[in-house]
């Protein structure tokens, strides 16, 4: 069934009697050409991209939970494609593009919203290198201007511009950035791969990998064993245990992220707005509510829920930004388990175990990656060979010196 406003018309005339499920929920079969694991963002884009651009058949998604239950609808939405490094930039330039024509190839309402992302300077070193990367990404090929403070003030009038702490210097802005509805971009995905012939298997955990010979034969899940030529693991914040299962140890660590959302406001914030002296992002959904969130909790952890200590701290980045959000009640808060890279950014690679791949490492930055995650992972196990954008994502980049630092903070990857 397509989507389209005759469509709701006719429903609307006829009772709704003939709206569907949005996929099947099909048994396991005993063997598919391309298994992936996970039903997240990656997984999912992964499938589709799988399906309608690389030709491939007989794939199946597993997810050990229901679709969409990990960080896919827990993120706080932002998309963006401001990098600075070469490594990066061009990945996530890529993966703007995607959603700029997301809407319209999955045929479904994904919410996306280019309402543009400002990053805050607050000192003449933050803005000179503001500066360097908004040059780095015009190179890219996408869009960025340097805001002066007086520009700033016009735009997003009612900041704490006289902060003694943190003086708004000016701003990075990038217009064709903004935010995406995080769990209808997993239920697009999986509706396209779902009618390219995908299985979406929910309920169904991997708990572990057939290897004969150095190469990947299946999965043995909690719905029974399942036969593969190839594996694809997309699992996000489970990456370790998962990859673990294989023998393998990543330069990764789990984390808390929490996200938070206050009441329904009048429309007051025009797009996407991050503090620069500290580490608090906020926007406004659709509905109102302001969606807002900060640093990772500083502990491993693999629970989806977070601790006291880190709402304080957004609070308090919230509040030196914006006075006014002290007046707003917070509705609702949860965490997401971040799969924290050593450097920050991901990895998008084959593994020693021949016909097993890895896609991981996204950090609190996944979301926005989603689109060209699964195409770049998707070129990967279809073709072998990495996606032009996404050659710099390799594993053993740790090993060879070559991390791609984003932040240039180190092996701290509760700083990134
Ligand atoms: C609070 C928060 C805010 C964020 N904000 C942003 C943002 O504004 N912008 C941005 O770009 N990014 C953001 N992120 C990061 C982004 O959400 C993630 O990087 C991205 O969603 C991860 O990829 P995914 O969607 O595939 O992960 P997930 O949705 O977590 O998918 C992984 C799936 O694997 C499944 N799984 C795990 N183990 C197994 C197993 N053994 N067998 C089968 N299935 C398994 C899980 O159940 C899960 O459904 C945020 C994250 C959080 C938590």
């Amino acid at each position: 069934m397509r989507f389209s406003g005759l469509r709701i018309v006719r429903e609307a005339l006829t009772g709704n009697r003939g709206w569907r499920p949005l996929w099947r929920d099909p048994a396991p079969q005993g063997a598919y050409d391309i298994v992936i694991v996970g039903a997240g963002g990656h997984g999912l884009a992964t499938a589709y991209y799988l399906a309608s651009v690389f030709g491939q058949a007989r794939i199946a998604v597993l997810e050990k939970g229901w679709l969409g239950s990990g960080n896919i609808g827990r993120n706080t939405t932002i998309i963006r494609s401001n990098y600075l490094l070469p490594g990066n930039e061009p990945f996530y330039e890529f993966s703007m593009k995607l959603w700029e024509g997301l809407e319209q190839e999955l045929n479904f309402n994904a919410m996306v919203s280019q309402r543009g992302i400002l990053n805050l300077c607050h000192s003449d070193g933050q803005r000179d290198a503001f500066r360097r990367r908004g040059n780095a990404m015009l190179l890219a090929g996408a869009d960025a201007e340097l805001l002066s403070a007086a520009q700033v003030r016009e735009m997003v009038p009612f900041l704490n511009f006289d902060n003694a702490r943190f003086p708004i210097k000016g701003g990075l802005l990038q217009r064709r950035a903004g935010t995406a509805r995080h769990d209808g971009v997993a239920w697009g995905y999986a509706r396209a791969a779902d009618r390219r012939g995908v299985d979406i298997i929910q309920n169904c955990e991997v708990t572990g990998f057939r290897i004969e010979g150095g190469r990947v034969r299946g999965v043995e899940t909690t719905r029974g064993f399942i036969g593969a030529g190839k594996v694809g693991v997309a699992v996000a914040g489970s990456s370790g245990r998962v990859m673990a299962l294989a023998g393998m140890r990543l330069p990764i660590e789990s984390h808390v992220l929490q996200a938070f959302v206050s009441e329904g406001l009048k429309p007051a914030i025009p797009g996407v707005v991050t503090f620069g002296a500290g580490h608090f992002y906020i926007s406004q959904s659709d509905k109102g509510g302001l969606v807002f969130g900060g640093d990772i909790d500083g502990y491993n952890s693999y629970a989806q829920r977070g601790n006291l200590p880190t709402i304080e701290d957004v609070a308090e980045g919230g509040m030196a930004l914006m006075p006014m959000l002290g007046r707003a009640r917070l509705l609702r808060a949860w965490g997401g388990i971040m799969d924290m890279s050593m450097d920050g950014s991901p990895i998008i690679d084959r593994t020693h175990v021949e016909g097993l791949y890895l896609n991981a490492g996204w950090c609190y930055g996944g979301f926005k990656a989603t689109p060209a995650s699964g195409y770049a992972f998707a070129h990967l196990l279809a073709t072998g060979n990495p996606h032009p954008t996404a050659a710099a994502f390799r594993l053993d980049r740790f090993a060879r010196g070559y991390p791609i630092d984003e932040k240039g903070v180190g092996a701290t990857p509760n700083l990134h």
